[in-house]
């Protein structure tokens, strides 16, 4: 998905639920909200989020019986999940983090906290969305300056071709098909062919200078491409 980190707010208590999205907001993410478990799941299905915000206590289908879903479901299992709770005791907490929630927040909470264990979670997920520098290798992407280096020599690339690098670096090893990286660097409601990637690939290599200092981006056969 291209843009802002998409953050999911399950609360069924609307003004919790308000003062959560607006502060989430206000970082900068995009935010979707459900108020109940099986609003939640619905929604996951058709805009999965990079990372939920989950009330334990929820109508229908409680906060745990969503997290343990989505943890077992292959589409949604490494989609970090940050359990609410107004309860304290210790075999709660290990209860929410058996279900297979990522982190446990205890209510009440500040939000200053709250938001600060949302950027570590997306952190793992989206690094270039929280962090400002990205490395691999003799690579190295400098988010805040928008410059990239390969063994401390500065390069330039154009604009798509920024984006592209940006996408394979967030993800070392992962498998980009060609469709997933037009939604990520040019956008969804974009019509572009699906041969441009392969020439901005092509110049991505030229301008990491690959046939020298060694080519880190890999063509995988039917499939699309990775770095490393
Ligand atoms: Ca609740």
């Amino acid at each position: 998905m291209a843009g802002e980190p998409v953050v999911l707010v399950v609360e069924d208590e609307p003004a919790q639920r308000e003062v959560l999205a607006y502060n989430i907001r206000a970082e900068g993410f995009d935010v979707l909200t459900a108020a109940a478990g099986d609003e939640a799941l619905e929604t996951v299905r058709e805009t999965p989020p990079d990372v939920i915000v989950l009330d334990w206590m929820l109508p229908h289908v409680s906060g745990i019986e969503v997290c343990r879903q989505l943890k077992m479901g292959t589409d949604t299992s490494k989609i970090p999940i940050i359990m609410l709770s107004a309860r304290s005791e210790e075999t709660d907490k290990v209860r929410g983090l058996e279900t297979g929630a990522d982190d446990y927040v205890t209510k009440p909470y500040s939000v200053a906290e709250l938001l600060a264990r949302l950027r570590t979670q997306l952190r793992r997920v989206r690094p270039s969305t929280v962090g400002e520098r990205l490395d691999y290798e003799d690579i190295s992407v400098d988010l805040t300056e928008h410059r990239v280096y390969r063994s401390d020599e500065e390069l330039h690339l154009g604009p798509t071709e920024f984006r592209l690098l940006t996408a394979f670096m967030e993800r070392p090893g992962r498998v980009w098909s060609r469709e997933q990286l037009l939604d990520r660097v040019w956008g969804r409601d974009i019509y572009v062919d699906s041969r441009t990637v392969d020439v901005h690939v092509g110049r991505l290599r030229k301008a990491l200078k690959a046939g020298e200092a060694g080519d880190p981006i890999r063509t995988v056969r039917g499939a699309g491409y990775a770095l490393g």
